[in-house]
């Protein structure tokens, strides 16, 4: 099970934004005045389920529509400060919640699009917004006339009797205006404005210079003989990316995309070649070129230091964690420390059968960083007679996503169809509608499966509208699922290896979170960062369990299911390199928590230098790095995952106990089990303290030890 994929939920903005005070006479609102008529963001959206209208959108309907979306937000703030009327839930909290609409309809478009597709003209935007987003947020949260009345509602709730959902709205968006500076004096919320503008602009610097470094680098080979040990699939799509440049015509190219690199570093015989990638690989970010990203690294732990402390916190996880399950650092480091201690022995014993595997081999080196993958794959050959690529034409894209499909059927009755002629932003984008077990519609949502020049890397799941509630009637989501797959070839399909099934599984389970949500107000949709990937994780424990399997793991050309011995093989060597994933995985949780809990941040940080340090306190072997350096670090250097990088974990103890609770029945697929997950925790949003949804649930607190024996680590 591994669970570092890329998970960004494209925020929802509904109650984030607020007003800038000077849009109505800005440059950017005069200049584009005369487009706004016929700008589709301003219009109805006449596309089946009112997904938004790509085919008719353009870059240059976004800074408009922004603009008049941060407008009319203003003006709908504007209507509640100004009321004469008491404030009372729905002339005050409904009335803001519902606030934004626009800005939300705009947003979720042009983040989804700038992380999926996006171009130098899109990036130019984001630079753009980047303030000015800020500052709305800001003069929203900072708003002391909207807070005096948030505030009186929030002393009133012991007194007026609300509902449950009014109950909890009340309680976050009172803790969300404390949160964003609402109680500072009048300098610290200058500093505050100050210390948010910064940090956004170098969140998004950081990760335009990721896209940057992982375009480019490539490795261009043109003697066959250092092809040796390669899959035919991978050569064949490494000729097809040489051949898409002129200058690389007739050669190979591989890339820093993991569909590329990674079977280049389990694969090539050739040693300096692997050297040669993964050096490039580990170093991204790290160049001293104009996409390094060190300098950006330093300035923006020491601001969110910065503004911890403004905020009267210790650091910046401090801050960040109140929010979260985990409450505060030591809890992170605790779960942290239960399972490094026997995850770094495995790694050194796996580090050792590996060195025999290459002196075995008549080999006299001593195994690098680079070797890992490559000798790995060897052993797992040896020991368990698996060939990846064997099982990758088990597993054809189209089959998995049915796979996908039946596993969500058979739990909880829903069903799947594609909508042809839907509008969407790439070619090969795809739209499906899913309707609940009563025929009704529960959401619809977009797949994009492979990478390309302008895709952010990794895989993520997030929505272009996320589910809401308009005159009492439940308005139906649209999701989208983007993953870096391996593409189809000439002469085949998208055949996936085992990895890139779970991360599928994985991302669905997120969706169908998406899908079931169902809140009546958007203040409280959003889960923290370490229960998201709850719903995501488990759904990763269907993918490989036999009964599924038969289903869907059929071979491309043959339609025979996948042989049960190969299975046998692929459950017995699923926990061989354990030691080396969740090693590599926990160096980086430990790194993120330490960028934002030492102090030494304060003292100006050499970035490299830290890390080493923070790597030699736990031990880390040299051959394996963290799963992210510093540099590409974009999960917690972009703010998605700031101090949150443990969630994938923590969210695993809650996983692997939960799908126990199925297991216990002796049926993966119970009927009560499966209702009761979608009506206590998928259907519920952040509606609910989550520990108490787990409860509601399970019934009891989650055991960490399904997660260490699924690890094979007890
Ligand atoms: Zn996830």
């Amino acid at each position: 099970m591994k669970k570092h994929l890329l998970f960004a939920i494209i925020l929802c903005m509904t109650s984030a934004y607020a007003n800038s005070q000077n849009a109505s006479t800005s440059p950017v609102a005069a200049a584009f005045v005369e487009e706004l008529l016929d700008n589709p963001f301003l219009q109805e959206w006449t596309t089946p389920f009112e997904v938004p209208p790509f085919d008719k959108i353009r870059n240059e309907h976004y800074l408009p529509a922004f603009e008049k979306a941060m407008q009319q937000h203003n003006l709908e703030i504007d209507a509640i400060t100004n009321s004469e009327k008491a404030p009372d839930f729905e002339n005050t909290m409904a009335a803001f919640d519902h606030s934004g609409k626009l800005l939300e309809k705009v947003s979720s478009v042009f983040f989804g699009i700038n992380g999926a597709n996006t171009s130098k003209e899109l990036q130019d935007i984001a630079r753009r917004l980047s303030p000015m987003l800020s500052k709305h947020n800001d003069d929203i949260n900072l708003n002391p006339k909207l807070f005096e009345r948030i505030k009186a509602i929030y002393g009133s709730r012991q007194n007026v009797k609300y509902d449950p959902q009014q109950l909890r709205l009340i309680e976050e968006t009172y803790k969300d205006f404390i949160r964003g500076g609402a109680g500072l004096d009048s300098a610290g919320k200058s500093q505050l404005r100050e210390l948010n503008k910064e940090i956004s602009m170098l969140q998004l610097t950081f990760g335009q210079n990721l896209l940057a470094e992982n375009n480019s680098f490539r490795l261009v080979i043109d003697k066959p003989a250092d092809l040796a040990g390669l899959p035919k699939d991978l050569l064949a799509t490494a000729a097809e990316t040489a051949n898409a440049d002129s200058a690389t015509k007739g050669k190979w190219v591989f890339t820093l995309q993991n569909p590329s690199v990674m079977p280049f570093l389990q694969f090539a015989d050739n040693r300096s070649l692997r050297e040669k990638i993964f050096t490039a690989y580990i170093n991204r970010g790290n160049n001293d070129n104009s996409s390094d990203n060190k300098e950006i690294i330093k300035k923006l732990v020491l601001l969110r230091e910065q503004k911890a402390r403004l905020m009267g916190y210790e650091n910046f996880a401090s801050f960040t964690l109140e929010n979260r399950m985990a409450k505060k650092p030591a809890n992170v480091y605790d779960l942290l420390n239960q399972v490094w201690t026997p995850a770094i022995a495995m790694a050194k014993k796996e580090r050792e059968s590996l060195q025999q595997m290459i002196t075995a081999n008549g080999g006299n080196i001593v195994l690098e960083g680079w070797d890992w993958r490559y000798y790995s794959e060897k052993v797992r050959k040896a020991r368990f007679d698996l060939d990846e690529e064997a099982v990758k034409p088990y597993f054809k894209l189209e089959n998995v996503r049915d796979g996908i499909f039946y596993v969500a059927n058979k739990l909880y009755g829903i069903t799947f169809e594609e909508v042809p002629d839907a509008p969407t932003y790439y070619p090969g984008v795809k739209l499906y509608s899913c309707k609940d077990n009563d025929g009704s519609l529960l959401g619809v949502f977009y797949m994009d499966f492979h990478p390309r020049a302008g895709k952010r890397g990794g895989a993520w799941c997030g929505s272009f509208r996320s589910q809401s509630y308009e005159d009492g009637k439940r308005v139906p989501p649209v999701m989208t699922i983007v993953c870096n797959f391996s593409a189809p070839a000439a002469d085949k399909p998208a055949l996936l290896t085992a990895d890139e099934v779970e991360t599928f599984f994985h991302e669905f389970g997120h969706n169908l979170a998406g899908l079931f949500r169902n809140v009546k107000y958007q203040g409280i949709g959003g889960v923290p960062r370490d229960f998201v990937e709850l719903p995501s994780q488990i759904n990763e424990h269907w993918a490989f369990e036999p009964e599924v399997l038969k289903v869907y793991a059929k071979h491309y050309l043959t339609g025979e299911i996948i042989p049960k011995a190969l299975v046998e093989k692929i459950v017995k060597s699923g926990k061989y390199g354990e030691g080396f994933k969740t090693t590599e995985y926990l160096a980086a949780c430990y790194l993120d928590m330490d960028y934002h809990t030492s102090a030494e941040v304060s003292k100006g940080l050499d970035v490299i230098k830290f890390e080493t340090a923070s790597m030699d306190k736990i031990g880390l072997i040299t051959q394996i790095p963290p799963r992210y350096r510093s540099t590409y670090f974009q999960h917690t250097m972009t703010g998605g995952y700031t101090a949150g990088y443990y969630s994938y974990i923590w969210a695993e103890v809650l996983d692997a106990d939960a799908f126990q609770a199925f297991k216990e029945t002796g049926n993966i697929f119970d009927q009560a089990t499966a209702k009761k997950f979608r009506t206590d925790i998928l259907e519920k949003g952040g509606s609910k303290d989550a520990m108490e949804m787990y409860l509601d649930f399970r019934g009891k607190k989650p055991s960490i030890n399904p997660l260490l024996e699924n690890r094979g680590l007890k």
